[in-house]
């Protein structure tokens, strides 16, 4: 892929990301979590080492790139990113956008939608934070982070959709979506590419949460890029087995999509608030969430299936 890409020390040439993971988050906390300050007390130097870890650990298989797509308000600090990167050596990109209006802290823009300003207010955050930096940071986000509800995009989320689309035209900055289960993936395609978005500078993310084979090749046959990318989370938030999406994944690539699907995660490496308790059962299904999952455990899997080294490296390259 052509052209620049901001990472959170600077630009580069998008060829330079090299070897990819398209969505892992270094920090992430679900809205609210900011009220929840007295158990959830946030531990900045604590962060900063498990960041750290996490990117060695990753470099290790050749990782050269984390895109982090954290959305703006669950607990997105490009500066601590930016610590993280100067210390190890990783690129790290980092988004601007909101996320789905069932896990978003959406009253802020719903009171300016009913003010009538939301729309003009969303373009406003996304131009000034790709033009001028984060919060007085001077670091630039690297892509817009959309994300839209289970079989729907809410007229909450489509504002989000809509002044993404502008800002692409605009600036020709990458957008990389949320779909929740994997559903609506098809049709945040079409919304972005009706309005004129480049569909080689979308990814539509989750899309492993779908077992549909159908609907993948529906979304493919739009041009855009795919995440499978919640390897490791199994059962939680409506995912389905890792067993699964390499069934499905394979079925794609015996249609030689490689090209156009990109490998992940998802992974949280340090919970904003009080980390979540699970159960034994849940405990022992999310195991492997973790960012060295794939190399560990997947990439395996997929060479014993027959799938080439070729093959396997070309869904780690945007
Ligand atoms: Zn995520």
């Amino acid at each position: 892929m052509g052209g620049w890409i901001e990472t959170v020390t600077g630009k580069i040439p998008t060829v330079d990301m090299g070897k990819t993971l398209i969505h892992e988050h270094f920090m992430f906390g679900y809205p609210g979590y900011s009220g929840d300050v007295t158990l959830g007390q946030f531990n900045r130097d604590e962060a900063v080492r498990v960041g750290i870890k996490a990117a060695n650990d990753i470099m290790k298989y050749g990782v050269k790139t984390v895109v982090d797509p954290t959305p703006n308000e669950c607990g997105r600090q490009p500066e601590i990113l930016k610590e993280i990167s100067e210390a190890t050596g990783l690129q790290i990109v980092c988004a601007t956008g909101y996320y789905y209006e069932g896990e978003d802290a959406i009253t802020y823009f719903k009171f300016r939608q009913i003010l009538g300003t939301a729309e003009k207010d969303i373009y406003d955050m996304f131009v000034a934070e790709i033009k001028d930096g984060i919060a007085g940071t001077g670091i630039r986000p690297g892509i817009i982070k959309l994300a839209s509800s289970k079989d729907e995009i809410t007229p909450y989320e489509k504002m989000f959709f809509d002044m993404a689309s502008r800002v692409h035209k605009e600036t020709g900055i990458m957008i990389l979506t949320h779909t929740q289960e994997g559903t609506m993936g098809s049709e945040q395609a079409k919304v972005l590419i009706d309005a004129g978005v480049d569909p080689s500078k979308i990814i539509i993310g989750h899309m492993c949460g779908n077992t549909d084979v159908e609907y993948h090749k529906k979304t493919l046959q739009t041009g855009v890029k795919i995440g499978f990318d919640r390897f490791g989370i199994q059962q939680l938030v409506g995912a389905p087995m890792d067993e699964e999406r390499i069934e499905i994944l394979i079925k794609l690539l015996d249609d030689r999509y490689e090209n156009q699907i990109m490998l992940s995660h998802d992974s949280i490496n340090f919970w904003l608030g009080r980390p979540p308790e699970m159960n034994d059962e849940a405990a022992h299904l999310v195991r492997n969430w973790h960012p060295t999952h794939l190399f560990k455990n997947i990439i395996p899997v997929l060479r014993k299936k027959g799938v080439s080294e070729d093959v396997i490296e070309a869904m780690f390259y945007l």
